[in-house]
């Protein structure tokens, strides 16, 4: 078996698009909705400008349906970290994923196209995890505003080593498309749909060939319809395996929090919250550093007109029903 889940392209210039699932081996849903628009594409026999590659993260964490094994690889993307591993002896299981992966991204970066993208999926252990993770130099372009999802910004200015921002810095636009809940059906359909927005957005396929596939991008406005637009990374709460953390329930992403709020325990206590915001990556699940962070919500002005503006939509359209 292969590391590259699918790769279609033809004659016609265009975007090089990169979909990985199951950077973390936990995460599946990525990889099932990577195959789903794979299978669309063969079955409807739709043209490709460019060309698109999907593929498989941590692989022998897959196997183990583990977050990682000896690492995380979305912790790991340092220039430092992949010089030492070309060097060296491998020792870790995670060693071979990364040299792997860097040897058909550099294989794919040196192909001519009109824009590079790479799209890292993943699912969150808490509820409310739909949202894009981005650099702020990258947050205005076409494709990450067609997904309509919420913007995180300078969340790569709190954990090292992220994916997103090694391609970003190869010139790609790189970011992390959250799809919601740990293996939900409905996570599935999130990113299948987000990843038809992502071809259209880039050119990669013609909105004239894809008619009956539009409809489900209303699925995406739907689940963002309630909240913010645009984030900002204030707090990181860095924890590891011996703190015996625990997040208190019942905390969704976006939740507004106060200074002082007690959020978890470890070992040494409770956990309070430094400063007032919104939690965000509230940690439900026994493995990973992050406990949680702290978000500032950017422009909640947006958040209003937005709603103001889908009810005006409303309004036009039972008029037009009502006309007819
Ligand atoms: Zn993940």
């Amino acid at each position: 078996m292969s590391r590259i889940i699918g790769e279609l392209g033809g004659t016609k210039k265009g975007p090089l698009i990169i979909l990985i699932g199951g950077l973390h081996g936990n995460e599946l849903t990525g990889i099932k909705a990577i195959e789903r628009v794979f299978n669309k594409i063969n079955e409807d026999n739709l043209e490709i400008s460019g060309k698109i590659v999907g593929l498989e993260g941590n692989r022998k964490a897959i196997e183990k349906k583990e977050r990682f094994i000896d690492y995380d690889l979305n912790r790991c993307w340092t220039d430092e970290h992949i010089q030492h591993l070309a060097e060296s002896h491998h020792i870790f299981a995670e060693d071979d994923e990364v040299l792997e992966l860097n040897r058909i991204f550099e294989e794919l970066s040196s192909i001519e196209s009109t824009k590079k993208v790479c799209v890292d999926l993943h699912t969150t252990s808490s509820d409310n995890g739909n949202f894009i993770v981005v650099p702020e130099i990258t947050s205005d372009d076409p494709v990450i505003n067609a997904l309509k999802l919420p913007l995180i910004l300078d969340l790569e200015k709190h954990i090292k080593g992220t994916l997103l921002k090694y391609l970003t810095q190869k010139g790609y636009l790189a970011f992390a498309f959250e799809g919601g809940l740990i293996g939900s059906e409905v996570a599935v359909e999130l990113h299948t749909a987000g990843i038809w927005e992502i071809l259209l957005a880039s050119g990669a396929v013609s909105p004239d060939h894809v008619n009956g596939i539009m409809q489900i991008g209303t699925l995406l406005q739907t689940f963002a319809a309630e909240l913010p637009h645009k984030l900002r990374v204030r707090h990181h709460y860095w924890i590891t395996e011996e703190d015996n953390f625990r997040m208190k329930p019942g905390y969704l992403n976006f939740q507004k929090v106060k200074t002082g709020e007690v959020i978890a325990h470890d070992r040494n206590g409770p956990i309070q919250i430094p400063m007032d915001g919104m939690i965000f990556m509230p940690l439900y699940q026994r493995s990973g550093n992050d406990g949680f962070f702290v978000v500032e919500e950017l422009d909640p002005l947006r958040r209003i007109n937005l709603s103001v503006e889908s009810s005006h939509f409303d309004k036009t359209s039972n008029q037009t029903s009502w006309k007819r």
